[in-house]
């Protein structure tokens, strides 16, 4: 017999988690599951457009929680810096259209330039959409990345600094993405967790594991309990920060994606209740 329904209200998976579906077989398999938010990648809207993904999510019962993913800022040429606060405008407007309240921003670094001069163009990226961010009512969440993409994804690499940039631009639609793979390792994250949410600057959670060994940086995230992140415990720093929104499953990787995705769905909601 099957035990009562399991309640899956709060947890939300990033359509590239289940990247070999389109978004309408996503949407009606997280539905069926009761799932109760998505966070849509690009990709899953490029077919379609923006308009018409949007009219899509709007004919299910599920929250649009965050739009990924724009940033990549930093350049050693103007043209590039410009061309890229260019190109996040046009993302801000998508994510209206899909009625995302949330741009989640991986913020770039170039490998050509310091780091802190990347940060400094990463602040006046961020600070550049912000008016169109506010008029739109789209948010803007800086996403510390782990080191090991410093050189060229992101310059901003801890919670620490991530949190310095946001009480520096220190605006309402300016916050912060913790996500458990980037910032597992940091010293001083409950620490870092708890000035988030004083500074009500924590906008979202995304949940995965650290495999030992990685077989790749990027496409071999681990499912919930796989790894060695103490997922229990970041959750409860989440909580005590005032965090009430949804815990945000992003997976990359190549072993799952090559699997049935119906089995892989039902992983990811036995390894959530499980471990998360
Ligand atoms: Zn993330």
């Amino acid at each position: 017999m099957p035990g009562p329904k399991k309640d899956l209200s709060q947890l939300c998976l990033h359509s590239i988690t289940t990247k070999p579906w389109s978004l309408e077989e996503a949407l009606d398999k997280y539905c069926e599951k009761g799932i109760g938010g998505i966070s849509v990648w690009q990709n899953a809207i490029e077919k379609q457009g923006a308009k018409k993904a949007g009219k899509l999510l709007e004919s299910y019962p599920i929250e649009v929680v965050s739009y990924v993913r724009g940033g990549f800022f930093p350049a050693t040429s103007r043209r590039k810096r410009q061309k890229a606060i260019d190109h996040n405008k046009q993302l801000l407007e998508e994510a209206s259209l899909i009625k995302a309240p949330l741009l989640v921003l991986v913020v770039g670094a170039d490998p050509g330039q310091s780091l802190n001069k990347s940060r400094k163009q990463i602040q006046e990226g961020i600070e550049a959409i912000l008016p169109m961010a506010r008029s739109l009512g789209v948010k803007l969440g800086i996403e510390p990345l782990h080191p090991m993409y410093a050189h060229s994804r992101s310059a901003i690499n801890t919670l620490q600094q991530a949190n310095d940039m946001a009480e520096s631009i220190k605006d309402a639609f300016v916050g912060l993405v913790v996500d458990v793979y980037h910032l597992w390792w940091e010293e001083n994250l409950k620490k870092e967790i708890a000035r988030c949410g004083k500074n009500e600057n924590l906008f979202a959670y995304h949940i995965s594991d650290w495999k030992a060994p990685l077989q790749d940086i990027l496409n071999d995230r681990g499912l919930m309990g796989e790894g060695c992140i103490p997922l229990k415990k970041i959750k409860r720093w989440i909580g005590k920060a005032g965090f009430k929104g949804y815990h945000e499953v992003e997976i990359f990787s190549n072993r799952f994606w090559a699997m049935d995705q119906d089995r892989f769905l039902k992983k990811i909601i036995d390894h959530y209740i499980q471990y998360a």
